[in-house]
């Protein structure tokens, strides 16, 4: 078995957390070293925790539309690495959704984007996840608003990282407040993605 695979292998039975997850330890990524872009998400949500697949829930139609892409080319782990901030699902609080579980970026994160050695493009969606990217781009003024940092995302585009709000529903008024994001962002997104897919 290569070192990716002990890798992958080790995340799908990892249980560090599980005392703390409502529904139990169920890791849902896609990985393979292939992968030249990274969609880092904040965690599963319920639906995804049944299914066990990535985005597949309205979140996930919306990302793909953004994206440009169809169902098998999104679920190719050879063109998409998938690796929220909690790998699993962490349950709701009175305000929405919890965040990721923090052990889950501290066990797992670093070792597995040291085996993504094509990596060119991360997609850096919603807080936490660009809470956590950011931090590796001292260059960045930190931002202290999700709002600032979309703004901001060609000095983040300049490190191959793209910040975006979450495809959520919950994430409509945003969405319509912020009509820039599909103007001026969403265009270049979907360039960046052909791009880095070998499209264009
Ligand atoms: S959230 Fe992460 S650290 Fe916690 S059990 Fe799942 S894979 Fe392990």
């Amino acid at each position: 078995m290569k070192a990716w695979q002990t890798t992958v292998d080790e995340v799908r039975h990892c249980t560090l957390c599980e005392p703390e997850l409502p529904l139990g330890a169920r890791p849902v990524i896609q990985f393979h070293p292939s992968a030249r872009i990274l969609i880092a998400g904040q965690a599963p949500g319920i639906r995804v925790h049944r299914s066990g697949k990535p985005f597949d829930d309205p979140s996930g139609e919306r990302l793909r539309s953004w994206l440009g892409v169809d169902k098998p080319d999104f679920y190719d782990a050879c063109q998409f690495a998938i690796l929220p901030m909690g790998f699993c699902y962490p349950g709701t609080t009175a305000s929405g959704d919890a965040p990721p579980r923090a052990e889950c970026a501290d066990a797992w994160r670093e070792q597995l984007l040291a085996q993504l050695p094509h990596l060119r493009l991360t997609l850096a969606i919603g807080q936490y996840a660009q809470q956590w990217h950011g931090q590796r781009l001292p260059a960045i003024k930190p931002e202290r608003t999700l709002t600032e940092r979309v703004k901001n995302w060609r000095a983040w585009l300049e490190h191959g990282i793209l910040p975006l709000p979450h495809p959520s529903p919950r994430n409509n008024r945003w969405l319509a407040k912020n009509r820039w994001f599909e103007d001026e962002v969403l265009p270049e997104l979907k360039a960046q993605i052909a791009q880095y897919r070998g499209a264009q």
